[in-house]
């Protein structure tokens, strides 16, 4: 697609990478289970490559910024069961990039299955070269360090930043935003409210940047994954503003447009709670979803507690936006 401005003729916006739009699908029987609202589903964990979630919608756009600069190899990080980590290796083997993860060993008290399977056996399984670093590791500082090594040795390596969460990557979010309105439209449906899991916080900025500029009319509510609204809070801020200003939107984002939730992170990112597995199970019998232990089964349980409660009212009509992971649920098997 060349439709970008601001890149220089010839260079693309976007990689083709993720099978769009993903489906739109009502929650029909989870709806009668918690006797609650309306609860619709965005089916993000089918984005198609390596076996999806939200982050091949921003490697779209980050594998095309790498392309564009001339790399041949590409380097980022994360968790050791980083779902972005694994979709990012599969978007450099689609591409015939190399691909370096620097993961860290960060989740306390985990199995053999989380060093082994799930995304790491996926990693493996698409080529990518793995440095695992102890927790504590600062791990931008590796990736920069590499960058500088494969450099000097006459490589050309691209980092694409933790989560995929720049503008650039963000904004994908934005389009996504689009891409729902037509698909609600066609069904002739409106949403109030969009719940979704947030980590590195490009999704949910792309999110309410998308729905700022454009008017999606549904308010964005995000629940925490790891870190603490006074600390997320600023970062999803940020985010959306660098959005809006990529977009050349000139709407401007506010702080109270940033809705987030941090009681059901538990102890930790990565660790499990007794919420994140009721809800992963709820979903799974009721429906026949896959959701993840580390983003949405967390953000699913956030959502099923506030329809209990009454904070999510009976006449609402609300969609979760499932951002993949599943594949990651193959490193906590004890869990369940
Ligand atoms: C990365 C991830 C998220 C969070 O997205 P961010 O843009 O990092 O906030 C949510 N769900 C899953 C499954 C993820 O892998």
């Amino acid at each position: 697609m060349l439709k970008s401005m601001e890149r220089p003729a010839g260079i693309m916006e976007k990689a083709v990478l993720a099978h769009l739009p993903t489906p739109l699908e009502p929650m029909t029987r989870l709806s009668d289970a918690l006797d609650g609202p309306e609860l619709w589903v965005k089916r993000d964990d089918c984005t198609g490559l390596g076996g999806g979630g939200n982050k091949t919608r921003k490697l779209e756009r980050l594998i095309a910024s790498a392309l564009g600069a001339g790399a041949d190899t590409v380097i980022t990080g994360g968790g050791l069961q980083s779902n972005h980590a694994r979709q990012t290796a599969a978007a450099a083997a689609r591409v015939g990039l190399k691909c370096l993860l620097v993961l860290i060993d960060s989740v306390p008290g985990r199995s053999g299955a989380y060093y082994r399977n799930g995304n790491m056996l996926l990693n493996r399984i698409f080529g990518a070269e793995v440095r695992v670093v102890a927790a504590g590791t600062d791990i931008v500082q590796v990736m920069n360090g590499i960058a500088d090594e494969l450099s000097a040795a006459g490589g050309k390596p691209y980092i694409i930043p933790i989560g995929g969460s720049n503008a650039d990557g963000a904004r994908a979010y934005a389009d996504a935003i689009d891409e729902l309105r037509d698909q609600a439209r066609g069904l002739g449906i409106g949403f109030d409210r969009i719940v979704v899991a947030t980590g590195s916080a490009g999704t949910h900025a792309g999110l309410v940047a998308g729905s700022l500029a454009h008017g999606a009319g549904a308010s964005i509510f995000g629940v925490s994954v790891a870190r603490k609204t006074p600390d997320l809070h600023p970062r999803v801020l940020q985010l959306t503003g660098e959005v809006l200003l990529a977009m050349g939107s000139d709407r401007q984002v506010r702080p109270e447009d940033i809705m987030l939730d941090d009681g059901f992170i538990g102890d930790g990112y990565g660790r499990p709670t007794p919420e994140m597995v009721e809800a992963v199970q709820i979903v799974g019998r009721f429906e026949g979803l896959v959701l993840d232990p580390v983003y949405t089964g967390k953000a699913m349980a956030g959502l099923i507690h506030h329809v209990r409660s009454g904070a999510f009212g009976r006449d609402e009509k609300i969609l979760f936006w499932h951002t993949g992971g599943g594949q990651g649920i193959f490193g906590y098997d004890e869990t369940f």
